[in-house]
């Protein structure tokens, strides 16, 4: 098949809306996802379905001017068509389904998960609005690629309205052992909704591998055939492709942002700061899998059982505000800011505290100034789909001299354990010991990890990770999507 466009689904659209002094603005978003796709989507007339952040009831009393959607396309260069949602889907298909069953389960902690009946209706109600939006907005020629655990049973949803369309998913959070999944009380149905697709990716050969053995288990019907990375699995009504494409970053735009002359001269002002001592950075949205409170746990027993430590070193932890409504993520920033109290109550002394604490979201060159003056950086997620934190912080080591102390159960793990030292998060005295052994590690050492590390990720980037996933839906990567000289986005209807 040649592919006409590409259409991105994804829970949210890749735009900001702010509204200041009554008036709304709209501005591109970012990351790793949108900064691979947005030139396919831009250069070859493609188009990104999703919410807009911002629900039915919230937009009666503050209602968009309609042309912004227009505006927001104008910036980003494709065509965005917006995924209406009301306040009860919200509380039930996203923070209900999606982020108390889907998240904990598929991080391995089904004791977080609260099984609520009520989500599931929701949840499939809103796939099906997401279903529905494709439909309208895509023909039989595009590649539908959809994206994450919110949208599971989008495909499901397609074929029940009757359409057919060629589909890619891609899970970016890790997938859980049978034993696990099997706690799902929809396990047969979101089974069944993966299986829909042409083309299942997962973040690891380990998700990979867990997904099939819940198929094997739940599915006896199925035959799986081919080795590598990607599988083929043929039931008694379909065939689909299941493999392993680690997501990434655009390792050049963070290597030579780091590298600039405004985020080197923020660099050396945050190390002017904070002189005479090694930096650790931790960057973490404030979520549980994340591991935060062990995180600062092992800190304080590298600087209990290392006194060589105090004085010499300090960590600078940035936590992202996340999924505030959440009560259990309220409880969780006490938790943190009880433990960064006590760990700096216990021992600052007068020119030295242990840990600088950031709680708020910072911009790209912001962050890129962290990951360049820091000597280390923690990453000790309990369970995590990939961390693109980890590479970026790579990338920006444009010296090479950083050292990337990480988590055993990040999907990043698989990738950079040859030149990480390699932790697990629970291991309070394994992670002191890293810390410890980091801050002695000579230079020589240092440079050797830090160089296979950046090497690594540059070899396998984010334009490798869309290429990879393409070749294998429809085998044809980004170039085969017809080149269009001058696009212009289509017009958006009012929402
Ligand atoms: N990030 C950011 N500002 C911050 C902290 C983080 O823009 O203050 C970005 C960071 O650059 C990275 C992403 O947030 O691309 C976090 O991705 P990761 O895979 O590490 O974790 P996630 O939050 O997706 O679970």
């Amino acid at each position: 098949m040649e592919p006409r466009r590409l259409a991105v689904v994804s829970n949210r659209l890749p735009v900001v809306l702010t509204r200041e002094n009554g008036s709304w603005s709209i501005s591109p978003g970012s990351g790793g996802l949108v900064t691979a796709l947005g030139p396919v989507l831009r250069d070859r007339g493609g188009l990104w379905i999703g919410w807009m952040g911002n629900t039915v009831e919230a937009l009666h009393h503050s209602p968009l001017p309609a042309d912004l959607l227009n505006r927001g396309a104008a910036e980003t260069g494709y065509t965005l068509k917006p995924v209406s949602l009301t306040d009860e889907d919200l509380k039930k298909f996203y923070y209900g389904f999606s982020n108390e069953i889907l998240w904990p389960l598929f991080h391995d902690l089904p004791t977080r998960c609260n099984f609520d009946p009520g989500y599931w209706k929701t949840y499939r109600e809103v796939n099906g609005k997401y279903a529905q939006a494709v439909v309208e907005h895509t023909d039989e020629e595009d590649y539908v690629w959809i994206h994450d655990y919110q949208l599971i049973m989008v495909g499901r949803a397609l074929k029940q309205l009757g359409v057919s369309r060629h589909t890619g998913f891609f899970l970016h959070i890790p997938f859980p052992p049978l034993d696990v999944f099997l706690k799902l009380p929809w396990r047969f149905e979101i089974l069944d909704g993966l299986m829909e697709y042409d083309l299942v990716g997962f973040q690891t050969a380990r998700d990979r591998r867990n997904f099939l053995g819940c198929v094997k288990a739940l599915k006896p019907g199925t035959r799986i055939t081919g080795r590598g990375s990607v599988s083929r699995l043929v039931t008694p009504d379909r065939e689909l492709l299941v493999g392993a494409f680690p997501i990434s970053i655009d390792f050049m735009e963070f290597s030579h942002m780091a590298s600039s002359a405004a985020v080197s001269w923020q660099a050396q002002m945050i190390r002017h700061k904070l002189p005479n001592r090694q930096l650790i950075l931790g960057v973490d949205r404030l979520d549980y899998t994340k591991g935060i409170p062990n995180k600062l746990l092992a800190l304080r027993n590298a600087l209990e059982r290392y006194p060589e430590l105090r004085r010499r070193i300090t960590l600078i932890q940035v936590l992202v505000p996340s999924r505030k409504t959440i009560k259990e993520y309220a409880l969780l920033k006490q938790e943190i800011e009880r433990l960064v109290g006590e760990i700096n109550g216990e021992y600052t002394e007068v020119g030295w505290t242990p840990i600088t604490y950031i709680f708020r979201s910072l911009d790209r060159s912001q962050l890129a100034a962290y990951y360049r003056a820091c000597d280390m950086a923690l990453v000790t997620p309990l369970k995590d789909g990939m961390n693109l934190v980890a590479k970026e912080y790579c990338a920006s080591s444009t010296t090479e001299d950083g050292v990337l102390i990480l988590s055993e159960f990040a999907g990043a793990a698989v990738q950079l354990h040859h030149g990480a030292l390699m932790v697990n998060p629970y291991d309070v005295e394994g992670v002191a010991n890293a810390i410890h052994e980091g801050y002695r590690m000579d230079l020589r050492e240092r440079k050797i990890r830090m160089k296979a590390l950046r090497r690594s990720i540059r070899k396998h980037d984010v334009f490798g990770w869309v290429n990879s996933f393409l070749r294998a839906g429809i085998a044809k990567d980004l170039r085969s999507f017809p080149h269009l000289e001058f696009f212009v986005p289509a017009p958006q209807e009012a929402s």
